[in-house]
């Protein structure tokens, strides 16, 4: 099985485009989303539409629980505050109900998804460090863990001899004994530096994972914002990938 799993698109059509198109040549059998469809660009009902049809289970991130109310406004800085706002506004009956669907965990027999951490999946905490990454191990069911939240791409590793490590890589070699979180970055707006969208593939007979980054058009989605009159810097950071 070669598996697709992206996070964070927040509503960056020309990054989703992007990542879609660069997926037709990975041979992918199943695609999966880690959250956040909406949040921060301007087509989310374009994204939660495209995101739908591709992914056979998509978790919950933040701004899809706050935008239908299931999570409260007050956990986010005020720009993201805005662009949520915006984003409530422009959701059909359906595209809400869609968000309001989505699960926090998804599992199966290969993997298990979250957008922030497993032992609060509706609290969005950050897997920022191996501390936090303990928890999550703790209670991991299957041997990888895939989550996104911080748009930063890392891996961390629990080796029953080391503990655990965490890491930068763009290929993995899954190991018997190891348990694996990975973080797959962000499609939409990713924070490590790298503005280019951000995409996973994990492949099952081979026991290796990729993270994989692909260019497109940030300078229009950019404009998007500005032409709309939301706050500038939400349009910036695409361009700076932070
Ligand atoms: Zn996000």
């Amino acid at each position: 099985m070669r598996y697709g799993i992206f996070a964070d698109v927040h509503s960056n059509l020309e990054a989703l485009d992007a990542v879609i198109e660069a997926y037709k040549n990975e041979a992918i059998d199943r695609y999966l989303c880690v959250g956040d469809l909406v949040g921060y660009a301007v087509n989310p009902r374009e994204c939660i539409k495209k995101v739908k049809a591709l992914a056979a289970a998509t978790v919950a991130g933040n701004h899809d629980w706050a935008s239908v109310g299931l999570f409260s406004f007050e956990n986010f800085n005020p720009l993201a505050k805005e662009a949520l706002f915006w984003t409530k506004t422009r959701l059909d009956e359906e595209e809400r109900s869609h968000l309001e669907s989505l699960k926090l965990v998804y599992k199966n027999q290969d993997l298990t998804l979250v957008h922030g951490t497993l032992d609060n999946p509706a609290g969005f905490g950050y897997m920022s460090n191996g501390y936090i990454a303990e928890e999550t191990f703790r209670i991991l069911e299957t041997n990888i863990c895939f989550i996104g939240h911080t748009h930063c791409p890392g891996v961390f590793i629990k080796n029953p001899a080391e503990g655990i490590v965490s890491r930068q890589e763009e290929s993995l070699d899954i190991e018997p004994g190891n348990s694996y979180i990975i973080n797959v970055g962000s499609v939409g707006q990713p924070r490590d530096g790298d503005p280019r969208a951000a995409y996973c593939i994990y492949d099952t007979a081979r026991k290796r994972i990729q993270i994989k980054r692909v260019d497109y058009d940030a300078q229009a989605t950019r404009k998007k914002i500005v032409d709309l009159g939301l706050p500038e810097f939400l349009g910036d950071r695409f361009i700076l990938g932070r």
